[in-house]
């Protein structure tokens, strides 16, 4: 009997927050999964990243789609806006509570800071691989029933994973790697760099890594292709993968593009955004150009 089953095709995405306007970077990430989705005969998802309600706007995800579009792109039609998901992060949330994970911790952002300085008195304090201290609090050792009522107090509180509980549940976690200098090797993670990562606020039941994993296991995402910046947080990915029962996608990190003093571009550099330049007359292929990708 010959087997008629087809492969699924590859699913890729592209992922951006509407906290600002795309810039160069992002139009070369975006052409990259683009490109990608074309030459295997993938999907191209659009998924807009809008948890940071502080953050985003509607206007700066209308504009996304106006300049993806310009770049001569298109993608699958319904966007998956993260605002809209919210109950799927929560009962991913509570399947790590479930596991007991997850801690309650109270200090606010200034508390933190406070006790990074005191801790580094005493010498180096641990930095995540972003540069940020490592969390130095120590919410994960109250009792339960403390827990409990300073919760029930209304006080603020932000929901962390317990690294090293976490790390004791999964040894020799890897995760395949096709970006730059790799070809499909299997890459060591080390999620503990990260120490007690925030999953959840208590006014947003999830965060970056949490909803990024749920929404490419709930996508299908096979293959994905983003920055560079985003190589170190793909330990944390694969760990909440592997504690939630989720698939395990390809990763390819791909060369960020620079500003001319070699900085990572950000959403505030005017210069580099697609609005920008398109105002000052380039087109879609000299954006191509200056990315690389002409
Ligand atoms: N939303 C993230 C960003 O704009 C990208 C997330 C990802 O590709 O995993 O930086």
């Amino acid at each position: 009997m010959t087997s008629t089953m087809k492969a699924m095709p590859p699913v890729f995405r592209f992922a951006p927050s509407p906290n600002g306007h795309l810039h160069l970077g992002h139009a070369y990430s975006a052409l990259l999964n683009f490109q990608r989705a074309r030459e295997t005969g993938g999907r191209l998802l659009l998924r807009i990243e809008d948890i940071d309600a502080a953050r985003c706007r509607p206007e700066f995800e209308a504009a996304i789609y106006e300049d993806l579009a310009w770049l001569g792109m298109n993608w699958e039609i319904p966007v998956r806006r993260q605002s809209e998901h919210l109950a799927d992060y929560r009962a991913a949330l509570d399947k790590l509570s479930a596991l007991g994970l997850v801690y309650p911790a109270f200090e606010s952002r200034a508390e933190i800071a406070r006790l990074v300085a005191a801790r580094e008195a005493d010498g180096p304090w641990p930095r995540d691989p972003d540069g940020a201290p490592l969390y130095p609090g120590d919410s994960g050792s109250r009792p339960a029933d403390e827990r409990a009522r300073l919760m029930a107090s209304g006080m603020p509180y932000a929901l962390r994973l317990d690294m090293a509980a976490a790390c004791r549940r999964v040894a020799g976690l890897t995760w395949n790697e096709f970006g730059e200098r790799h070809d499909g090797e299997r890459v060591a993670a080390r999620p503990e760099l990260w120490g007690d990562v925030i999953l959840a606020r208590k006014e947003t039941p999830t965060s970056y890594h949490l909803s990024v994993v749920v929404d490419d296991a709930l996508q299908g995402v096979s293959e994905i292709v983003r920055g560079q910046d985003l190589f170190h947080a793909t330990s944390v990915h694969r760990l909440l993968q592997i504690l939630l029962g989720l698939p395990e996608p390809a990763y390819r990190h791909h060369r960020l593009i620079c500003d001319g003093e070699g900085r990572k571009l950000s959403k505030s550099s005017q210069s580099t955004g697609l609005r920008a330049l398109r105002a000052a007359g380039v087109t879609p292929e000299g954006i191509r150009q200056l990315v690389g990708l002409g």
